[in-house]
C-alpha cells in the first residue's frame, strides 16, 4: 500500500507528462477553427459566384462577371482554370488569373497582333 505523498507525487508526473498532449491538442484545435473560418469564406466567395453565374447568363454581362472575378481574385483567391477556388499565398500573383483579367480588360485580343501605327 502506497502512501498518500507518493501517490499525489505519481499523479503529478502523470499530469505533467499530460500537458504536452494536451497543448498538441489545443494547437490542432486552433489550426481546425483557422481552417473553418476560411472554409466559410471561401465557400461564401463561391456562393457568390454562382449566384452571378445563374442570374446573369446571358454573354452580354462580361464586364459584371469579370468584376466579380477580380473582386474574388483580389480576395485573395484563384480565379482561374489552374487553381479556381484555392486560395493564393499572401501577395503572390497568378499569371493565370492576371491573364484572364488582363485578357478579358482588353477585350480585343485580335487587334494585339495587328499592328497599328
Ligand atoms: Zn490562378
Amino acid at each position: 500500500m502506497t502512501d498518500p505523498y507518493t501517490q499525489l507525487d505519481e499523479l503529478l508526473k502523470n499530469l505533467r507528462g499530460m500537458i504536452p498532449t494536451v497543448e498538441g491538442l489545443q494547437n490542432d484545435l486552433l489550426e481546425a477553427l483557422k481552417e473553418n473560418t476560411e472554409l466559410k469564406i471561401e465557400n461564401q466567395l463561391l456562393r457568390e459566384k454562382v449566384e452571378n453565374l445563374s442570374a446573369k447568363q446571358k454573354p452580354k454581362v462580361k464586364q459584371d462577371g469579370l468584376a466579380g472575378l477580380r473582386k474574388i481574385y483580389q480576395s485573395g483567391f484563384h480565379i482561374c482554370n489552374m487553381y479556381y477556388g484555392s486560395h493564393r499565398l499572401e501577395n503572390e500573383e497568378c499569371v493565370f488569373c492576371l491573364s484572364i483579367l488582363d485578357h478579358n480588360h482588353n477585350g480585343s485580343e485580335k487587334n494585339k497582333n495587328a499592328k497599328t501605327k
